[in-house]
């Protein structure tokens, strides 16, 4: 240790040389300049002036600039000097330990200064820092803190040299505009200058498009938005800034090695690695109160840019963050963050500092692996979710327990519409009232298909690898499909219908007269999930979807993706939902000309401009293959989910050769392909849909939509005569024979157990050949002949009406 004091000591002095020498330099350079300024002989032509003097401050500038380079290289021999004595005292003082211990010896007294050294440092310490904090967490601080030195005297001459520099334009987003200083000027402060209010509630900045600290200074003239909680972009920053807050209250609490830590569509988590334990819920709470405490002290987040090098012998202790650097980062450096106790690996940005979360909830733990590969190391994963204020913590907490209520496991049980078993994980058996829903939800598809030509096709689910290489699924997709032998041969039950349809495509040569061509397929899907994400119907290995493959010209693609856009519509309003479009433009590393994705971008900016509703553009965000459409339906307790697909695809039709000959009689152009689905898995639109209605299923999509109830016994067979008509008539009708309860009981049990219609029988009803008609919502519709009842219902069903009780 004393070693490690003198080393410190060493290094502070050297730094302070440093920061003379760099001073004195300075100071000379700016001297030189004003006396070349202020030359009575000054050179006013054009041009470069040449004098002695500039000639002069040239040079030794160059010497400046010469010697700044070498003072950091020196100090980043001296760091890693620093370190390696470090660790040999280290190792020498714990040997001494051992042999004092072994001989009973008392500590030497130096030891007991350090230890009064030690005392106080925790006096001073934050109350998030516990005890007995992990030895990595300091010596990653005291090498942070070297490097933000020398970090800070770098930009110190930096700002010198911006002090001949001017003023900048910031555009804002209303298009007025100000003037700020460059190197200066942070977004924080233009907004301050508009209002204060402004300045607090902005969560991050938008500078020439690019997401931006509030307090990075702007480096020339920008266009600057500001964005606020309920901005997408703005809510990943702050969740980013939140999982930074759970990985220092989780480093401190366990002491493990922190893996990966990201925003989600609905908070954040950060896995970890514990050698001997996995994290308990019990445990939460207290990790919650820790966060809070971090908030508490408004910890700044601090940026730096630091050499790989560095960073490796910074994260020494952590296998995951060095596998990070050495397998993600290709740059010869990149930035890590510092908040609290916590340094860690990170592009950015973030908020101002932890004060901005205003309230943190840490909610829920589970398991996972190193990058989801269950060969790789199991780690422990914690989420949580936070707000800028009270109220919206609430009002997330109260849907969570909406939800909770909702869940579609609960009401897959409840309703007998479903199980999973043990013996084959993520595949679904749908009991006779779930694949009533099922097969009601593909019927309804099946007819929307006619009316807009889709051609409904039966494909293979095993298939040869050699399908899968042509297609790239067996290079990107391998480890989700299940794969076996036979006969020499490894085969695949197919992830996706795509390739298979291209086989069809190619099954004979294609002309212009036959496109578009509207492949339509059913077909089970099976995707080798990892069983610790499998989770009821939302997450499986087993499904089917409402897969379409449109094959047509460049031409035809407006035409067809307004006809995807009709189809979606009608679908989606059906089910009463609403949904938000996006349209994901050309990435950077797209594949195939240019001039093809301009033509398809401008004819699916024309389709969503004919369709008519609200669309938002997200540049770059397209797939490398080809643009697409995001949908995100809204469901009844606000909740998003992304179902739909309408993607475009440039390059599975030149891997796959498929080619049709043009009207000009060129038969060897390709065509593209629109991969298509609406519903997209039914298993999962089974388990929105229950979860949207809570059990309460329209009456067309409903698996009990009549229940028959006599009065008295004398009744009996005329219900199983009522009922029996209602059946043959295509509904899902029961008949409640048991003596055991009174008529009320039996209502209301059908009213609980959902039956949209409820039809009481008695010797009236018997003589008139009629029901007494009331729905689950206790609305009496009052006695009804037995012909008119049904065609009311088959009318509701055929229009698929969404509150038949009340329109019947
Ligand atoms: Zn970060
Ligand atoms: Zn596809």
């Amino acid at each position: 240790m004393a070693a490690e004091a003198l080393a410190a000591e060493a290094v502070a002095s050297r730094l302070e040389r440093q920061e003379e020498d760099i001073r004195w330099l300075w100071a000379e350079v700016q001297r030189l300049r004003d006396e070349q300024l202020n030359a009575p002989d000054r050179c006013q032509a054009e041009g470069p002036c040449l004098t002695r003097e500039v000639a002069q401050l040239r040079a030794e500038n160059r010497d400046l600039r010469y010697r700044l380079y070498r003072l950091r290289v020196c100090l980043a021999e001296e760091l890693s000097h620093q370190i390696k004595m470090e660790s040999a005292a280290r190792a020498a003082a714990a040997q001494e330990n051992a042999e004092n211990a072994a001989a009973g010896a008392q500590p030497p007294s130096s030891q007991n200064q350090e230890k009064d050294v030690k005392k106080k440092e925790e006096e001073r310490k934050p109350e998030s820092e516990v005890k007995n904090q992990p030895n990595f967490i300091k010596e990653r601080l005291k090498l942070f803190e070297m490097l933000k030195k020398e970090h800070q005297l770098l930009s110190a001459t930096y700002e010198k040299k911006g002090n001949t520099s001017n003023m900048i334009t910031v555009r804002l987003a209303d298009g007025k505009t100000v003037q700020g200083e460059v190197w200066k000027t942070t977004p924080y402060q233009v907004a301050a200058d508009i209002s204060q209010e402004l300045a607090e509630n902005a969560v991050i900045a938008k500078v020439n498009g690019e997401l931006w600290d509030l307090d990075r200074p702007l480096e020339r003239d920008s266009t600057l938005e500001l964005l606020m909680f309920d901005n997408e972009e703005a809510q990943a920053v702050y969740w980013h800034s939140s999982a930074h807050v759970l990985g220092e209250a989780m480093e401190l609490y366990y002491g493990g090695h922190l893996c990966h830590g990201l925003p989600v569509d609905n908070g954040f988590y950060y896995d970890m690695f514990i050698e001997d334990r996995a994290v308990s819920s019990t445990e939460l709470p207290a990790l919650e109160n820790m966060c809070k405490t971090i908030l508490q002290e408004k910890q700044p987040f601090e940026r730096l840019e630091v050499s790989k090098e560095v960073l490796l012998e910074m994260f020494k202790y952590n296998k995951f963050k060095c596998r990070i650097l050495n397998e993600k980062v290709m740059t010869p450096t990149t930035t890590v963050y510092r908040c609290g106790s916590l340094v860690d690996l990170c592009e950015g940005p973030h908020v101002r500092h932890t004060g901005k979360i205003k309230t943190i909830k840490i909610f829920k733990n589970s398991s996972t692996y190193w990058e989801g590969n269950p060969e790789m190391e199991t780690l422990q994963r914690i989420h949580g979710i936070s707000f800028p204020d009270n109220k919206m913590m609430k009002s997330w907490e109260k849907l969570q327990e909406e939800a909770k209520k909702r869940d579609h496991r609960k009401i897959g049980t409840k309703q007998e519409l479903f199980f999973f078993h043990d013996l084959s994980p993520g595949s679904c058996f749908f009991l006779p009232r779930g694949a009533f829903i099922y097969n009601t939800l593909m019927d309804f598809i099946r007819e929307e298909y006619h009316r807009q030509n889709f051609m409904e096709v039966l494909s293979p689910n095993v298939y040869n690898n050699k399908l899968w290489e042509a297609s790239g699924h067996w290079q990107h997709y391998r480890e989700k499909m299940f794969t076996f032998d036979i006969e020499k041969d490894t085969f695949a039950l197919k992830p996706m219908n795509c390739p298979g349809h291209c086989l069809m495509f190619a099954h004979r040569p294609r002309s212009w007269r036959e496109m578009p061509i509207r492949f339509a397929d059913f077909g089970v899907l099976h995707r080798n999930e990892l069983s610790d994400t499998l989770s009821g119907l939302t997450q499986v290995r087993r499904f089917q979807q409402d897969d379409a493959h449109i094959f047509c010209t460049v031409e035809q693609i407006e035409e067809e993706i307004k006809g995807c856009l009709q189809f979606l519509q009608s679908v989606y309003s059906t089910f009463g939902f609403s949904f938000q479009l996006n349209l994901s433009t050309r990435p950077e590393n797209f594949l195939g000309e240019i001039e093809m994705w301009d033509e398809a971008e401008r004819q699916l900016q024309n389709s969503l401009m004919e369709f008519g509703k609200p669309w938002k553009m997200n540049p770059g965000h397209g797939a490398f293959y080809g643009p697409k459409i995001d949908i995100k339906i809204k469901d009844a307790i606000g909740r998003y989910h992304q179902c739909a697909t309408i993607q475009l695809d440039f390059q599975l039709p030149v891997r796959f050769n498929l080619t049709y000959v043009s009207k000009d009689g060129d038969d060897k152009k390709n065509p593209v392909i629109i991969h298509r689905a609406i519903l997209g898995s039914v298993e999962r639109m089974i388990a929105i849909l229950s979860e949207n209605y809570g059990g309460k299923w329209p009456f067309w999509l409903s698996p009990r939509q009549v229940m028959v109830i006599p009065v008295e016994p004398t009744c009996e067979k005329y219900a199983l005569q009522v009922s029996s008509e209602f059946f043959e008539e295509g509904f899902m009708t029961d008949v409640d024979l048991d003596h055991s309860c009174t008529l009320n009981m039996k209502i209301r049990n059908a009213q609980l157990a959902q039956y949209n219609f409820i039809l009481v029988v008695g010797e009236n009803e018997k003589t008139n050949n009629a029901v007494n008609l009331r729905t689950r919502e206790n609305k009496i519709h009052g006695e009804i002949s037995v012909t008119s009842a049904i065609d009311k219902l088959k009318n509701l069903k055929i229009l698929r009406t969404i509150n038949a009780e009340v329109e019947f």
